[in-house]
């Protein structure tokens, strides 16, 4: 999860006697909406920026300020904002068919399922529901239940990584290691085991890739004999860790862990919410390394965000196993009323559709690369202390020293976020994770990003880090 326009700084923010936008509605806001991820006693002294209107890359505030929106929304908007087709496609099928319960069963949850299907080459079943919190609840019940109907000991167990975001529901937050985001809503789930992520730039192992035998991946092993391999259901991963700071594995990182997983019979279960539909510059994210999960979670990009939905894929073995019709708890007891309802799967066809047409993974790919050339420039700031990702998805972590890597605080990470949106473009930052490692900034524009909006993205951000950073040295000497 990231944060796209908080800072504790209030100075560039307009204050309400100056702003044009309609006291009443700023009112109304302030009055009724709580909002997400937000210091409310902060909005009280800077009211929140309403965004109006969205076309292409761009979004239009409520005074008639653009702003290229360097994050797709939560990294969500993939095909861009305004899609005429999108909104007509969800029309016709609400005419058609508003809503009807995948207990029965509907011809877009059923195109949609197929091609689902048919992109990841899997031979499999698709089961839908709302968020990317619900599809990982869904696969974590699906994974323990699959191990209950096969007999042997009672697998339970979820491993997932340090940093690692998996939605805000109470399973999903057990499974999210980020302290900073799980203080305060204590006893999670029981059953929830971490492991250190693959993060060269701080190895947790004090290693150096190129000799350190990948012990991020080779040491998961050992949690999974120090727990008791027949006690751990899954483990869960996204190929590419998002919210948690972009952070992408070696190359030898994730073939490990599938091994690991076929050596002690444990479900991999790969978290696409962020990394599916072209965000990495493939249609799904693993698709980089060639290693297939057991089972995958889809959302966001799924509807390039216009709808809610998700959906949990499971390879055929695992649904088999929920087949024995002499026991009344076999099959999957598991239900919500929203999931997969007709106008999201419909929406989703015609996304799906103009990824491909427009090859949008392609351009992922192509201006990521560009975007990573462009950013080199800023490489030799004092404050950049790594740039790292893959497609259009890039993380730059901020550090106070280049050679201690001491993180970037907080606060100045706050102001240069702050500082782009004042220029006219959104970035995002990794935000409640680890105590004092909210140090990165996090580029995740929309596939269709054009290279002159690239050059506004580092224009900007170039900008304000110079700003920033030159202000921060005035005020110290
Ligand atoms: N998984 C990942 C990797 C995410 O980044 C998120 C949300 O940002 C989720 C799951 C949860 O998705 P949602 O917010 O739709 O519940």
């Amino acid at each position: 999860m990231l944060d796209v326009n908080h800072s504790d700084e209030s100075e560039l923010n307009k204050s309400e006697e100056t702003s044009s936008v309609p006291r009443d509605l700023t009112q109304m806001d302030m009055k009724s909406l709580w909002h997400p991820m937000t210091q409310h006693k902060k909005y009280e002294r800077n009211p929140p920026k309403r965004m109006d209107k969205a076309q292409g890359c761009y979004v239009v505030d409520a005074e008639g300020k653009e702003y290229l929106d360097g994050v797709s929304g939560l990294w969500c908007v993939n095909v861009g904002y305004g899609r005429k087709e999108l909104a007509d496609a969800a029309h016709e099928q609400l005419v058609e068919l508003s809503y009807f319960p995948l207990v029965m069963s509907h011809s877009p949850a059923i195109k949609l399922a197929a091609k689902l299907l048919e992109l990841l080459q899997f031979e499999g079943k698709v089961h839908f529901s709302n968020s990317g919190s619900e599809a990982n609840e869904t696969a974590f019940k699906m994974a323990r239940q699959y191990h209950s109907q096969m007999g042997g000991t009672r697998r339970y167990k979820i491993i997932s990584r340090y940093r690692a975001y998996h939605g805000n529901t109470m399973g999903a937050l057990s499974a999210t290691a980020q302290a900073e985001r799980r203080a305060k809503y204590d006893p999670l789930v029981p059953g929830f085991m971490h492991v250190h992520p693959p993060y060269c730039y701080r190895c947790p192992f004090g290693k150096e890739y190129g000799s350190c035998n990948i012990e991020c991946a080779t040491n998961v092993e050992n949690v999974v004999i120090h727990e008791g391999a027949e006690s751990v259901a899954a483990i869960i991963v996204e190929p590419v860790i998002s919210g948690g700071g972009v952070i992408v594995p070696p190359d030898e990182y994730l073939p490990i862990l599938r091994e690991i997983c076929d050596r002690y019979d444990i479900l991999l279960i790969f978290d696409e919410v962020v990394s599916g539909f072209g965000r990495l510059g493939k249609m799904f994210g693993h698709e980089h390394w060639g290693v297939k999960p057991d089972i995958i979670t889809l959302a966001k990009g799924i509807t390039s965000g216009y709808l809610p939905l998700s959906a949990t894929i499971t390879q055929q073995y695992i649904f088999d196993a929920f087949l024995d019709e002499t026991d009344p708890t076999s099959h999957f007891r598991h239900i919500n009323t929203y999931g997969g309802n007709p106008a999201s799967t419909a929406l989703s066809l015609k996304n799906i559709e103009i990824i491909e047409t427009e090859q949008l993974t392609n351009q992922a790919a192509k201006m990521g690369a560009y975007l990573r050339t462009e950013l080199s420039t800023i490489e030799n700031h004092p404050y950049v202390g790594e740039i790292r990702g893959k497609g259009l998805l890039i993380g730059i972590e901020l550090v106070a020293d280049k050679e201690t890597k001491e993180p970037l605080a907080g606060e100045k990470v706050g102001l240069v976020v702050s500082r782009c949106l004042e220029l006219g473009t959104i970035i995002g930052r990794n935000t409640s994770t680890i105590p004092g490692l909210s140090n990165v900034l996090i580029i995740a524009p929309p596939l269709i990003l054009t290279k002159a909006d690239a050059d506004l993205i580092v224009d900007n951000l170039k900008q304000a880090l110079e700003e920033i950073s030159t202000n921060v040295t005035r005020m110290i000497s």
